[in-house]
């Protein structure tokens, strides 16, 4: 089984359900084994009223991501921007995979459906991670979402089609056989 590192960009109380969340995505979903790679401090550059500077992370996750490993996965509890978006939940990029998630914007009191945000956007973003694209299907976990809203309306699960794209894509990376 390959592994995905996970690491962490900053800490809070949240952080061990977060975590929990993730490699439970990670396995059911992308058929990786999660392996904790440590707290590391987020990088300061671009960093603004308490936003960090969502693309400066991502670099960070492409630099310590082990050639072996298929793609990585951040977390963070700082809120995210990117130059154009006020905001984003989330980055990604297939090349070099990488994916990045902020649950600044997805607490809730309720916490189940708190981790299951947490879900939904660990899965797009790793979806991303492995080429995926946004998808139109209703529901689908690979719909663009910028609003809470949007993101409690998808799904946790990938439509026939992403499905596929997705299944097809772990092959290619020698994630599954
Ligand atoms: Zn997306
Ligand atoms: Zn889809």
């Amino acid at each position: 089984m390959k592994v995905l590192p996970v690491l962490t960009f900053g800490t809070d109380e949240l952080t061990p359900a977060v975590l929990s969340a993730a490699f439970s995505v990670a396995e059911e979903k992308f058929f990786l084994k999660p392996a904790y790679a440590g707290d590391h401090p987020p990088p300061l550059m671009g960093k603004r009223n308490g936003q960090l500077l969502a693309d400066a992370l991502l670099y960070h996750l492409q630099r310590v991501k082990p050639p072996s490993a298929p793609s990585i996965l951040g977390l963070t509890p700082f809120d995210l921007y990117t130059p154009g978006l006020n905001f984003v939940f989330g980055i990604a990029s297939p090349e070099p995979p990488a994916a990045l998630v902020s649950y600044a914007r997805l607490k809730d009191p309720d916490e189940k459906l708190f981790i299951s945000r947490v879900r939904k956007e660990v899965t797009h973003e790793l979806g991303h991670s492995f080429g995926l694209s946004h998808c139109s299907v209703p529901g689908c976990v690979m719909n663009f979402s910028n609003s809470l809203a949007e993101v409690d309306l998808k799904g946790e699960d990938f439509c026939p089609s992403c499905r596929e794209k997705l299944l097809r894509a772990l092959k290619e990376r020698g994630v599954i056989d």
